[in-house]
């Protein structure tokens, strides 16, 4: 299925897409179910504890975050025990991941969480894009995972997939702006994002992208395969090297 013939960004959600888009879903669960890892920040609801993992998930490999999440917990286990803590002994918990803004940033949050909220997080996406180092990803991240509020999310991997599987290379390479493409692919994360089971989803999407439509995808194995235009037209283009 493409997309390809349909003007940006208006007409993106019309057929084929809306048929398309309950196989890719349906398909994408059922695989999360078999696949998805069980990562100890999916055993939480706990907006704290969500965003130490999404903040530390940022340009950081899981095998990492494995090692680190655990012992910030226990030296920050909340918001009040960061906000009280000195910006050095935050820094000094994170060292090794380095991008240390993320750190300050977090620990401006926790203050701000404490002082202006009553140590409460915010449930309105508008409040929580305010708060210090929380962009549109992350918001969506911690609605959705921590807070039970059905969100999209687009991420380096969730870009790779739903440009892989909606996007034809005409289509990708019409986008003139960076803006634009990122547009597009919230508009369709949004679309596709179900009324319920939108927590699966969005664990499902990003593990997909990180176990199956990796950099080198494995396609051979892929339940979207006979859905997806990247694999069409990567067929179609080895057939006729043959
Ligand atoms: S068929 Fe290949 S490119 Fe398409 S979604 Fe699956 S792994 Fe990714």
């Amino acid at each position: 299925m493409s997309v390809k013939h349909i003007a940006w960004p208006d007409k993106i959600l019309q057929e084929p897409f809306t048929r398309e888009k309950e196989h890719f879903v349906a398909n994408l669960l059922s695989w999360f179910e078999e696949h998805g890892r069980d990562l100890p920040w999916r055993q939480t609801r706990d907006p704290y504890k969500i965003l130490v993992s999404e903040l530390m998930l940022q340009q950081t490999q899981v095998s990492r975050i494995l090692e680190y999440y655990p012992r910030f917990l226990e030296k920050f286990p909340d918001f009040a025990t960061l906000a009280h803590a000195t910006e050095e002994e935050v820094i000094a918990a994170w060292e090794g991941l380095g991008y240390y803004n993320r750190a300050r940033n977090f620990h401006k949050l926790a203050i701000e969480i404490t002082e202006k909220y009553a140590g409460q997080f915010p449930r309105d996406k508008e409040t929580i894009l305010t708060l210090p180092g929380i962009g549109e990803y992350t918001a969506g991240a911690v609605l959705t995972f921590a807070l039970g509020i059905r969100a999209p999310i687009v991420d380096t991997n969730v870009d790779r997939v739903i440009s892989r599987v909606f996007l034809s290379q005409k289509d990708l390479r019409s986008f003139t702006t960076k803006g634009q493409k990122e547009k597009v692919l919230w508009i369709i994360s949004e679309a596709l994002l179900p009324e319920e089971h939108f927590w699966e989803f969005n664990q499902a999407i990003m593990d997909f992208g990180a176990m199956q439509c990796t950099a080198k995808p494995h396609c051979d194995t892929c339940p979207m395969k006979l859905a997806c235009v990247y694999y069409k037209q990567h067929s179609i283009t080895r057939f006729f090297k043959k």
